[in-house]
């Protein structure tokens, strides 16, 4: 499964094929169940959130079950003016580097997914 899906995005996205592969594997993980549960990810960003810690806070201090430490603390966003495209231009770079992709492909691609997330539907 993670080859057909490796070779989709690396076709699409124009990542190299074992960088493409080794992302849709890390894709796949965050869809299993670990221990009867599913793992929630950041409804902003999209980071699985895995342990206790990974998740951002209520306003009680609180864990919050649907963003993450970075996006959420104290019961609001770290950064609440952040628009859609600036959070494609701060994630894409990061994207490119990690998988070896034309910067143009990686904006196209982080568009694409935060799209997907319920922050930034519109
Ligand atoms: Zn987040």
């Amino acid at each position: 499964m993670a080859k057909v899906a490796g070779a989709a995005l690396s076709q699409v996205y124009a990542i190299p094929q074992e960088k493409a592969e080794r992302f849709a594997m890390e894709q796949i993980s965050c869809l299993k169940r670990w221990t009867g549960r599913e793992i929630a990810t950041c409804e902003s960003c999209g980071m699985p959130l895995a342990r206790d810690e990974d998740a951002g806070t209520e306003a009680d201090g609180s864990r919050s079950a649907i963003y993450c430490t970075y996006c959420y603390r104290d019961g609001g966003f770290t950064e609440p003016g952040l628009t859609r495209e600036e959070a494609v231009g701060r994630y894409a770079p990061m994207m490119a580097e990690n998988l070896g992709m034309p910067p143009a492909k990686a904006e196209e691609m982080v568009r694409q997914y935060l799209l997907t997330l319920p922050r930034w539907r519109e």
